[in-house]
């Protein structure tokens, strides 16, 4: 007998953990090392994906957008983000009820947990892991920002992972997508996802209701309530 399970897909930053300023300053450091050239135009990085906010800062600063050139500056922005894996807790904290969710979700046999995040594969591993958070999702079949500049795609990305690795067909109705801006609400939407926004990033209960989320949590501090909520919603 096979149970329905459930993938339930978490954005990153502003969702289960904070790095006030470290994206903009991890690829400010890269653009001055790779073109030596100061940040001027910083490009918005809320809900954006790695592929997509790179191609904003090489264009925004002249610089050739080709393939090459966009693998140098992932290149140098994981250098740098991994040299300060060590220290890389006190620059953030994990939000709270995160740990809780997470680890409740890990044990349940019929929850797929992963993520969908617009940091590249390397920058999600070195925030999560700076709180002890890897050992709760199967980071293998994530979605991450070098996948593509449109966040939707990402979500596609993980779903077909999962299901070639689980064995299992999750139908859009049983993908569930949680994040804080409205690109990753409009992404679940697109897909045909559950989306399932929280309220603690820049934008309000009102704004991610507003752009179309099934269900808008104002925090994760009550793990209870939102575990019975996301799986609810699938
Ligand atoms: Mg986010």
């Amino acid at each position: 007998m096979t149970t329905k399970r459930t993938l339930v897909l978490w954005d990153v930053d502003q969702t289960l953990v904070d790095y006030p300023g470290a994206g903009r300053d991890w690829y400010a450091r890269a653009l001055s090392a790779v073109f030596d050239q100061d940040l001027i135009h910083s490009p918005q990085f809320g809900g954006r994906t790695d592929r997509y906010i790179t191609v904003q800062l090489l264009e925004a600063h002249g610089i050739e957008c080709t393939d090459e050139q966009v693998e140098r500056v992932y290149a140098k922005v994981i250098a740098i983000a991994g040299a300060e894996r060590d220290g890389l807790a006190g620059l953030g904290r994990i939000l709270p009820g995160a740990v809780e969710v997470l680890r409740d979700l890990a044990d349940r046999p019929e929850v797929v947990q992963s993520l969908v995040t617009g940091n590249l594969a390397e920058l999600a591993e070195v925030k999560l892991a700076a709180f002890d958070l890897l050992r709760y999702v199967d980071f293998e079949v994530g979605g991450y920002g070098a996948v593509s500049a449109d966040r939707h795609e990402l979500i596609a990305a993980a779903r077909t992972a999962a299901e070639a690795k689980y064995g299992t067909v999750f139908a859009p109705g049983s993908v569930v997508v949680i994040g804080d801006t409205p690109h990753d609400i409009a992404a679940a939407r697109h897909h045909g996802a559950v989306a399932v926004g929280v309220a603690t990033g820049r934008h309000s209960v009102e704004e991610l209701v507003e752009c179309g989320a099934d269900v808008v949590l104002v925090d994760l501090s009550d793990p209870a309530a939102v575990i019975a909520t996301l799986l609810r919603t699938a």
